[in-house]
């Protein structure tokens, strides 16, 4: 096992690192810009280092200081969380170039899932079912016009290299197909520095499902369910919940075996999200993550089982805790994400916390590096927590999540906390009844009223 671990990140998940690392007897330690001087992660952590000012690419994206900070501090691991460097392939090499581990995939997963139009032929030819599109990329006008006319519209335009649901452009018919390929290019230039693109039929109202896995790098791998993630905002989430609300036990078992055996044919090691759109009862790759999610306590919550700790054995070269078989999913779980936000213009609210209550008792999680006192700072993103409820029922967890969420106080800045009030009250919500353009078409609704 390892010594010692840097965590090359901040807030939340590094907090969560943290505990992992404090319950497998590890030390830890955190690393920070000087605007996180007084961060929790750094409070908690066995030692510190500064890395440099506030923006993120001469701190938690520098990795020279990083690399120093290891070798300061004679950590024999780094785990990168998500965001920042978790899904740089070059970060994870470099590293190993100076003998330090890396928790996470090896690089060549990185880079492989990294380019979304390598990742959907890499799981074609692993035999998970894909969106209809084009092959690879289409570099032209012509060719993406006969790509569209094959597969129908409404088309929608990809960036290779996207990520937080950026770059993408929605051609409903064949006049629309120039202009929309046109932003879209420039928008993932600038947003990505890689202005390749490709093409997919837009899916007018799937919901998001995606899979957990877990592999050991040696060719076992399993899978932990999946979370239905389909309450969105411009592709972002905002509530994750496990089991899905929409697929029965077949299905969930199909979908989860088939990515299962593909990360087992691929030796995927540590942790890892293949996530697809689902609509129809027909199930569509579109990229996989790898990495820890923000969305992985719902999996936590309904299997016990320890994410982040499976990802250091794997990583120090042990065994999964846990066989397919062993894997139970027990109840319901809801993660809701608490932005630092208007709770209906979205603007950013940084600042000073004057209060900070999160709520307590049974079946409830709050994941936040936040406390009384505390001045988010604008630098970075603007999660404040996250609080995850569980019930033995979907209906537990709502009513148990209602009240939670009524009992969250947070005094001093705006917060997304009224929005999730509403949403838990809402009939659709608690029926289940929502695809990704649900949650834009509520907010849409509560403005114009
Ligand atoms: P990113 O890497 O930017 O998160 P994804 O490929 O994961 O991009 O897609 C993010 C979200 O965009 C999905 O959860 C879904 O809401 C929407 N989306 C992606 N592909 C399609 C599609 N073919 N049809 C409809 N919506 C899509």
């Amino acid at each position: 096992m390892f010594d010692k671990i840097l965590i090359a990140n901040r807030g939340e998940i590094a907090l969560r690192i943290l505990r992992a690392c404090k319950e497998l007897g590890i030390a830890t330690v955190a690393v920070h810009s000087t605007a996180d001087s007084d961060a929790m992660h750094v409070r908690l952590a066995d030692e510190s280092v500064c890395i440099g000012p506030p923006p993120a690419r001469d701190s938690y994206l520098n990795i020279p200081a990083l690399i120093a900070a290891c070798e300061i501090t004679g950590a024999d691991a780094v785990h990168p969380g998500y965001g920042f460097l978790s899904e740089n392939a070059r970060f994870a090499e470099v590293l190993g170039h100076h003998g330090i581990a890396v928790v996470g995939p090896r690089a060549e997963h990185i880079r492989m899932m990294g380019d979304k139009i390598e990742a959907k032929r890499t799981a074609k030819r692993l035999g998970i079912p894909c969106v209809p599109g084009s092959e690879g990329g289409v570099s032209d006008d012509v060719e993406a016009k006969r790509v569209a006319a094959e597969i129908g519209y409404p088309v929608l335009i990809k960036a290779a290299s996207g990520g937080g649901g950026r770059g993408m452009k929605v051609a409903r018919t064949e006049d629309d197909l120039s202009d929309a390929l046109a932003t879209a290019r420039a928008e993932a230039l600038a947003a990505f520095g890689d202005a390749s693109v490709y093409l997919e039929k837009y899916l007018e109202k799937p919901r998001h499902i995606e899979i957990q896995v877990l592999g050991d790098g040696r060719g076992r791998a399993i899978h932990l369910g999946e979370r239905d993630c389909s309450l969105q905002r411009r592709h972002q989430k905002v509530w994750e919940e496990g089991p899905s609300p929409a697929l029965n036990e077949a299905e969930r078992e199909e979908i989860g075996n088939t990515v299962a055996r593909a990360m087992q044919e691929l030796r995927y090691a540590g942790a890892g999200t293949v996530e697809f759109l689902y609509e129809d009862g027909r199930f569509y790759f579109i990229e996989m993550n790898t990495r820890v999610q923000v969305e992985h306590p719902v999996t936590e919550m309904i299997t016990g089982i320890d994410i982040v700790n499976e990802q250091i054995r794997v990583a120090a070269g042990a065994e999964l805790s846990v066989t397919q078989d062993e894997v139970k999913l027990t109840g319901h779980a809801i993660e809701c994400r608490i932005n630092a936000e208007h709770p209906a213009t979205f603007r950013p609210s940084p600042g000073l916390i004057t209060y900070f209550h999160p709520p307590g008792g049974l079946g409830v999680r709050v994941d936040s590096a936040a406390y009384q006192g505390y001045r988010i700072p604008p630098n970075y993103d603007s999660l404040v927590g996250k609080l995850i409820v569980h019930g033995r029922t979907r209906n537990e967890c709502l009513m148990r999540l209602r009240r939670a969420l009524d009992e969250f106080i947070v005094d001093g800045i705006d917060t997304t906390l009224p929005l999730f009030r509403s949403l838990v009250r809402n009939p659709d919500v608690q029926n289940g009844l929502y695809d990704i353009h649900w949650l834009e078409r509520f907010l849409a609704a509560e403005a114009a009223a």
